[in-house]
């Protein structure tokens, strides 16, 4: 038995060989749920009585986790990154110093790549895409894909970057988010002769939206194509994996009336307004009987351009969100219902436009597990549940690919991105420090990967799993 586990039940009341009740106590919790999830054990909670119940699960499945230890390679991983730490800082601060907005990162993007290729890798810059929606072919030239490869073949894992910015500059921090996987790439660059696999880097730009966007196309056109396991950082307020991220789709509604005079002739108008308050309400009613993690938020953009003109025209734009994709496409039908009864009830005609949308990831957590224990052995101790919920194109890699996000603390608990405290604190020489060490992070967990390709298949079949499991409810 895991000796953490062993420590907690000997706290605890042995009920029979299979059964521990434990009391719990503030944090202990977190601690007690990441166990649970990979050992073969269930565990319940009465929130009564704050106990939890730690009984065998019925299988055979035989638990993969072990005591981590930093890896053989740790201290080259460390003399990589300390050997470049003045390079990475310089195109840190530079990316930093030159915000630029999604798909026009040619500054960062000609930062990177270069590093790259002195360091060894293999560098495509300008990647092929495609618009998943209209398929329609572009090219993105502030995308790229580095390669080095093992000794020899084995598993593909990718490292993401983005470098993009927003209009009051990196406060998302996405500097930082090219420097820990550009510290975690040069780290691993010397070791991959020792290795089976493939690592890449990809270079992936305008999260935060652009004429193009990033990921999305990218993965569309088949650039992931190969990649068994993906990983990237974010910074935040506190280090965490497994973070939900809400998958979203984005509507415009529109309506199409009749004009006529709203007092000579009201009889033969047809509003396009009340088609849309129908619609907007029968919304507002199907909220109440939506899962408590849906999101459904909207507004009226148009109603009418006159009180004496009946609305010809009306338009709605909404978001829905949920924390898994097939359930935004239940609710996507469902809201589709509702404009159409807004159409029967005035005769109006209503449009449906789905103009965008993210997916949500299939969180792995032996994936999530593995990667934040190397935090741990860091002692890297502000570790704490992720609870800010939102949406990135970062959740169509992770529907796809076993994908794990590291989120890594350069702000106190409670400031969040895109302010300007984020903002300062992305600029800073603490926050690039501690993207630095989830680049260390993120290449002792790509290590592991490479020198354990059982644990990738068994990533990849849980990954599977799940996502069969979802497409079915
Ligand atoms: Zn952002
Ligand atoms: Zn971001």
């Amino acid at each position: 038995m895991d000796s953490r586990l062993m420590q907690l039940v000997v706290n605890g009341k042995k009920e029979d060989d299979n059964t521990y009740v434990y009391h719990i106590d503030g944090e202990d919790y977190l601690s007690m749920r990441q166990l649970a999830d990979y050992l073969p054990f269930e565990m319940t909670i009465d929130e009564n009585t704050n106990e939890i119940l730690i009984k065998k699960k019925d299988t055979d499945e035989v638990p993969v986790r072990k005591q981590r230890e930093l890896p053989e390679k740790a201290d080259k991983v460390r003399s990589m990154i300390k050997k470049y730490e003045k390079r990475l800082y310089e195109i840190n601060k530079s990316i930093f110093d030159h915000p630029e907005k999604g798909n026009q990162e040619h500054h960062a993007c000609q930062q990177l790549t270069s590093f790259l290729n002195e360091v060894g890798f293999e560098v495509i810059q300008g990647l092929e895409g495609k618009i998943p929606k209209e398929d329609k072919e572009v090219f993105l030239d502030t995308a790229f894909k580095a390669v080095i490869k093992g000794k020899e073949p084995g598993p593909v894992i990718a490292v993401m970057l983005e470098y993009d910015a927003l209009p009051m500059g990196h406060a998302c921090g996405h500097n930082l988010i090219a420097s820990s996987g550009m510290a975690a790439a040069i780290a691993l660059a010397p070791l991959m002769k020792e290795v089976a696999g493939e690592l890449w880097v990809m270079g992936t730009p305008a999260e935060e939206g652009g004429e193009y966007g990033g990921k999305i196309p990218l993965l569309h056109a088949g650039q992931f194509e190969g990649v068994d396991i993906a990983l990237i950082t974010h910074p935040g307020d506190r280090w965490d994996t497994g973070a939900d991220f809400l998958a979203i789709s984005g509507a415009q509604i529109e309506f199409t009336g009749k004009p006529s005079h709203a007092s000579a002739a009201p009889e033969k108008g047809i509003s396009a307004l009340d088609a849309a308050i129908i619609a907007y309400n029968s919304i507002e009613m199907m909220r109440e009987h939506s899962r408590s993690d849906a999101r459904i938020h909207g507004i009226i953009k148009e109603g009418g351009t006159a009180s004496n003109i009946v609305p010809e025209r009306a338009v709605l734009s909404y978001a829905v969100r949920a924390l898994d994709q097939p359930y935004v496409e239940v609710l996507k039908s469902k809201i589709e219902n509702c404009v159409e009864a807004g159409a029967v009830a005035t005769g109006a005609l209503g449009k449906v436009d789905w103009s965008f949308g993210y997916s949500a990831p299939i969180n792995v957590a032996e994936l999530d597990h593995m990667v934040l224990d190397y935090a741990r052995l860091l002692n890297i101790n502000e570790i704490k549940q992720w609870e800010a919920l939102g949406s990135s194109d970062l959740g169509n890699i992770g529907y796809e690919i076993p994908t794990c996000n590291l989120w890594f603390k350069i702000t106190p608990e409670g400031v969040l991105p895109h302010t300007h405290a984020f903002l300062e604190a992305s600029g800073s020489k603490d926050g690039f420090q501690s993207a630095l060490a989830a680049g260390e992070v993120l290449a002792f967990s790509a290590l592991e990967l490479f020198e354990n390709h059982e644990m990738v298949s068994l990533i990849q079949q849980k990954f599977h799993k799940e996502k069969e499991s979802l497409l079915s409810q």
